[in-house]
């Protein structure tokens, strides 16, 4: 029987990530999930409701009342929270603000983990994310970790937002990546961590195009093992 594939990649803030994992699935016909997405979704969820982060009992019924799901568009991550598309709510600076703490939230962590792996039970995947390589899918095919200078992943995220509207400043987005970073890196809970089999990718320096090619290289030895007759074009 063939076996699904899962490419997980995992890395800092602002890297190029999803950027790389929808470049990817496309090429590669995979499914492509931004578990970034749904954290940000849940930290939507608590911030709308007031959700005191320190009570336990709170936090549970908040879990219980969230249900995420995925629509993809060409590709373009689509989350719903209840129904309701908030895609472009999640990305805004409230929710980027306070999604590292809620994300060290060892009962959120255990929720969205349990999702993540359902997805990838049945179907060949590429997620990103903080945690894929050493907690979603220890086991996965290919690991990339995601890694660039600081500074050029500030300015990216900046021309970003820029390009969206957004009134915020370059050195608002660098303090809010270097939390991001530290909180993400020293959780107690599945903290980001170079998983020991990943492919270290630093992208500060080279193009969308070369980092995908990287990437398909280290993917073809498994589609011609795993799924013998697939192809990709
Ligand atoms: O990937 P993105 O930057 O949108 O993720 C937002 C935040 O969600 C991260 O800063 C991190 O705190 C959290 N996250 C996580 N584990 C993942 C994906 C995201 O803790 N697998």
């Amino acid at each position: 029987m063939d076996k699904n594939i899962v490419v997980a990649i995992d890395g800092y803030s602002s890297c190029g990530k999803s950027t790389l994992a929808k470049a990817l699935a496309k090429k590669l016909h995979f499914v492509y999930v931004d578990s970034g997405a749904m954290y940000r979704a849940v930290t939507l969820y608590f911030l709308r409701n007031n959700i005191d982060i320190t009570n336990e009992k709170q936090v549970e019924e908040a879990l219980k009342a969230i249900h995420l799901n995925f629509h993809s568009r060409d590709y373009q991550t689509h989350i719903t929270l209840n129904d309701e598309e908030v895609s472009e709510e999640i990305r805004q600076m409230p929710v980027s603000e306070k999604v590292s703490d809620i994300s060290t939230i060892k009962m959120v962590r255990k929720e969205m983990v349990k999702q993540q792996q359902r997805m990838g039970v049945s179907k060949n995947i590429v997620m990103d994310g903080r945690d894929i390589g050493t907690t979603v899918f220890p086991h996965a095919e290919v690991k990339i970790f995601m890694t660039a200078d600081p500074k050029i992943r500030a300015v990216r995220r900046f021309k970003e937002l820029e390009a969206k509207g957004e009134t915020i400043t370059l050195e608002e987005i660098f303090d809010n990546l270097a939390h991001r970073d530290y909180q993400d890196t020293t959780r107690k809970e599945s903290p980001l961590v170079r998983a020991k089999d990943a492919i270290v990718l630093d992208n500060t320096t080279i193009s969308k195009q070369q980092q995908l090619e990287f990437v398909l290289e280290r993917v073809q030895p498994f589609l011609k093992t795993a799924t013998s007759n697939h192809k990709y074009s």
